[in-house]
């Protein structure tokens, strides 16, 4: 049986360098409602743990479980990326990889769709949470559809969040509010998926 009844905050380490991504679910998890009593904290500093997995998913169970038998707490990790319909589906797993800083990363995605009409993109998150043991418990994934601009597009987020447009709502991830964000991205709806599982896994005392 899994489930820990308990009180006091549960020590929940975030298994990623990305500040990006960290404040991101700081704010998922912290959220008055999100149910979970959890002492939210970041990996120890400097750990580069190397995603040599072949799919989102396997990297985000790498870094969950490498983080986890580190700091011997529950760590959650994501796995993200975009992928690109006219380019085949990169840069996919290789997003982070792609070119050496956000700007480069943009310029060249808007390179290699010079002159290309079909510019439908998506972005897949993957989490993975696993025990102070370092096996994964949970995983779940969150997609959201969009279209790769042809300009970057507002001053907020992170990564190509400014040449990602969600057309049902007309505005990049880099020109919405965080809450925003979460509501359509890829990131919050694995998120939602995960929190009742994690609810199952991790029930608070009644006060
Ligand atoms: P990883 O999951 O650490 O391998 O990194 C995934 C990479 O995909 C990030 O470094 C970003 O370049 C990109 N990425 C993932 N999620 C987002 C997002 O929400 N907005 C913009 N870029 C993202």
């Amino acid at each position: 049986m899994n489930e820990l009844i308990r009180s006091a905050p549960l020590p929940l380490v975030i298994a990623s360098g990305n500040p990006g991504k960290l404040r991101e679910f700081t704010a998922l998890l912290g959220a008055a409602g999100s149910g979970l009593n959890l002492d939210v904290r970041p990996q120890p500093p400097g750990l580069e743990v190397e995603e040599t997995g072949d799919s989102f998913a396997a990297n985000a169970r790498l870094k969950a479980e490498a983080v986890a038998r580190l700091t011997g707490q529950w760590a959650l990790a994501d796995d993200s990326g975009l992928s690109v319909d006219a380019l085949g589906g990169a840069p996919g797993i290789h997003s982070a990889r792609y070119a050496d800083s956000d700007g480069e990363r943009i310029a060249r995605l808007l390179r290699e769709l010079a002159g290309c009409g079909d510019r439908r993109a998506r972005f897949t998150a993957v989490l993975a949470l696993a025990d102070p043991s370092g096996h994964t418990l949970l995983e779940v994934e969150g997609v959201c559809e969009g279209l790769i601009l042809e300009q970057p597009r507002g001053a907020g987020g992170f990564g190509y969040d400014p040449v990602f447009l969600v057309p049902e709502v007309g505005l990049t991830f880099a020109e919405m509010q965080l809450d925003e964000k979460r509501r359509l991205g890829h990131r919050g709806r694995a998120f939602e998926a995960l929190l009742p599982k994690m609810a199952t896994l991790f029930p608070c005392s009644p006060a």
